[in-house]
């Protein structure tokens, strides 16, 4: 049997982390947040030591990551679980993301990473969230949506995460910072944050999250 696909792909604070949980649960389907399974290789390689520029070790590390996701029964959390431990929260750092996104310019890191990101791909189907969901993890996706949002809106939206968090922040620093790994990810050589051909292109700017939820499922709808 075919298993559905929809892939959320999008720079980080364009909301597709909230929109694809919310698909999720609606829906009932399983989630793959990718970009934590690139945190989770990041928090391992600051752990080992590790340079971005050492890519023989990564590849080795990626390949034996030990990571799981525990959900929660009513599905609000997940747990990512590295090594027995529970790094929930600490990958969500700004220099465990910034790691990340350097270590996730490397295509044998990509490479090594693919069979377990395909690996969630089970029945009755998949919220794929990410960067390159679309273009190469799941390029057969019954339904591509790339969503986005201005930098300034996104460094917005970060600015008020990290004030309910309670901690200090700096707008024009945030909007620095997500202008920095935009660039990264776009400019990359390989698996590029780039819309698919076949993509429904969301810009969340001024959409409620419940707006761009209701976008999504129109158009799963008419294309499963
Ligand atoms: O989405 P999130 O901010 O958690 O992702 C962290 C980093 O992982 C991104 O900046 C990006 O470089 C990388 N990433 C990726 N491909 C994905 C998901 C994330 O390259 N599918």
């Amino acid at each position: 049997t075919r298993v559905p696909v929809i892939t959320i792909d999008g720079p980080s604070g364009s909301g597709k982390g909230t929109v694809s949980r919310l698909l999720a649960e609606k829906l009932g389907w399983h989630l793959l947040d990718s970009g934590a399974i690139y945190r989770v290789l990041a928090l391992a390689a600051i752990h080992h030591d590790f340079r971005p520029e050492e890519e023989e070790k990564l590849v080795t590390l990626a390949s034996h990551l030990d990571v799981k996701f525990e959900a929660e029964e009513d599905k609000s959390l997940t747990h990512i679980i590295l090594e027995g431990e529970d790094v929930t929260l600490t990958i969500r750092t700004e220099s465990v993301g910034n790691m990340a996104s350097k270590i996730a310019a490397l295509p044998r890191v990509r490479e090594a990473l693919l069979r377990r990101q395909r690996g969630f791909k089970e029945l009755p189907g998949l919220i794929a969230d990410g960067r390159d969901m679309g273009t190469v993890v799941f390029t057969d996706a019954e339904a591509k949506v790339f969503l986005t949002a201005s930098a300034e809106e996104r460094a917005q939206r970060r600015f008020l995460q990290l004030k309910e968090k309670g901690f200090d922040a700096n707008i024009d620093q945030l909007i620095t910072e997500i202008k920095e790994r935009d660039d990264r990810d776009t400019n990359r050589a390989v698996a590029p944050l780039k819309p698919a051909e076949d993509a429904l292109y969301i810009d969340s700017s001024d959409k409620s999250i419940e707006e761009v939820v209701d976008s999504v499922m129109e158009f799963a709808h008419s294309k499963l």
